[in-house]
């Protein structure tokens, strides 16, 4: 019956359906049934220094991939995950296949760290640290490689119990990367006393670099002055072309993740995309190459 509701179900993703109760229930049932039998796949996208020249990270984002083939973007199921409560168990298996996927990078001697993204019911979760220390142990993938990325939304939503939940997480080594950032409300006073290690620029603001929209050049160079100042790291997420590149280059912001470089890309694609991207560099690099 599901397999015939199919096409229907599929429909929620139209915007004028978006609300319908009936179809929402089709997409949990929907949901559940991709968890149980494994359709979800996780792809990574390359992050660059582009003072460095190398990938220091990538970012693990998760797709549903339909029995025929076809992805399903995460913004069209996180939501109904994150109300039906199925977002803890996708996040804990997202968390499980990047530590996975990171201990390989890892022993085949690639400096990576892996970002995973933490929906706000997980982040809350009483257990959630012994749980995410019982991930790391069962891959052999190391802490301080780990970077879980929360949104304003996330850690405002009970700012006592996400701090005490970051910073037991920190002291196995775990650091902490606000997303998107500049979309939300956060107040600057508990960013100074938050123990996370990164802004990332939300992607809205790179999207209008380089075009005649004065605002999001200031909002950027805002954030990234924020960032400097509080000894933060900065990401600029979304970075499309050189000009948006040059912009932030010119703005002291050397991370760069976007198209400019990789899409989200399947597991042993980036692999192959990082190894090249190295490869590529150390020519470049090399004196040899300049005989
Ligand atoms: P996010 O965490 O802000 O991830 C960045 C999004 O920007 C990704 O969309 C990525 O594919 C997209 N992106 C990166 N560079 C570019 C670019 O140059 N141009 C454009 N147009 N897009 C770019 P994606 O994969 O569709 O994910 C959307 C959102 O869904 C994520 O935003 C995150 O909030 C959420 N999400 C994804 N995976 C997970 C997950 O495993 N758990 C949870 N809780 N949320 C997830
Ligand atoms: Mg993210
Ligand atoms: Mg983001
Ligand atoms: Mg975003």
């Amino acid at each position: 019956r599901a397999k015939e509701m199919g096409k229907n179900t599929y429909a929620v993703f139209s915007d004028e359906m978006n609300n319908g109760v009936h179809q929402k229930l089709h997409l949990e049932s929907d949901l559940r049934e991709a968890l149980a039998l494994n359709q979800f796949i996780v792809h990574y996208q390359p992050q660059i220094d582009i003072e460095t020249g190398t990938a220091f990270g990538v970012e693990a984002l998760v797709r549903w991939q339909k029995p025929d083939g076809t992805l399903v973007s995460p913004a069209q199921f996180i939501p109904v995950a994150e109300e039906t409560g199925l977002i803890s168990q996708l996040d804990m298996w997202v968390l499980e296949t990047s530590c996975r996927a990171g201990k390989i990078w890892h022993d085949l001697q690639l400096d990576l760290r892996v970002s995973v993204n933490f929906s706000t019911r997980l982040l809350h979760q009483n257990d959630i640290v012994e749980r995410v220390v019982e991930i790391l142990k069962r891959t052999g993938f190391s802490a301080d490689r780990l970077t879980i990325e929360i949104t304003e939304t996330t850690l405002m939503h009970d700012v006592t119990r996400s701090l005490r939940t970051i910073k037991a997480l920190r002291e196995h080594g775990i650091s902490f990367s606000l997303d998107d950032f500049g979309t939300g409300y956060s107040s600057l006073s508990y960013l100074r006393t938050l123990p996370i290690q990164t802004l990332k620029v939300d992607r809205s603001f790179i999207k209008d670099l380089g075009t005649n929209t004065p605002d999001a050049a200031s909002l950027v160079k805002s954030i990234i002055g924020l960032a400097t100042n509080l000894g933060l790291d900065v990401v600029a997420e979304g970075v499309e072309t050189l000009e948006q590149q040059e912009f932030l280059m010119k703005h002291n912001c050397f991370k760069i993740q976007g198209y400019y470089y990789a899409p989200p890309l399947p597991e042993k694609d980036a692999l192959i995309w990082i190894q090249h991207f190295l490869n590529k560099d150390l020519k470049n690099d090399s004196p040899q190459d300049a005989v």
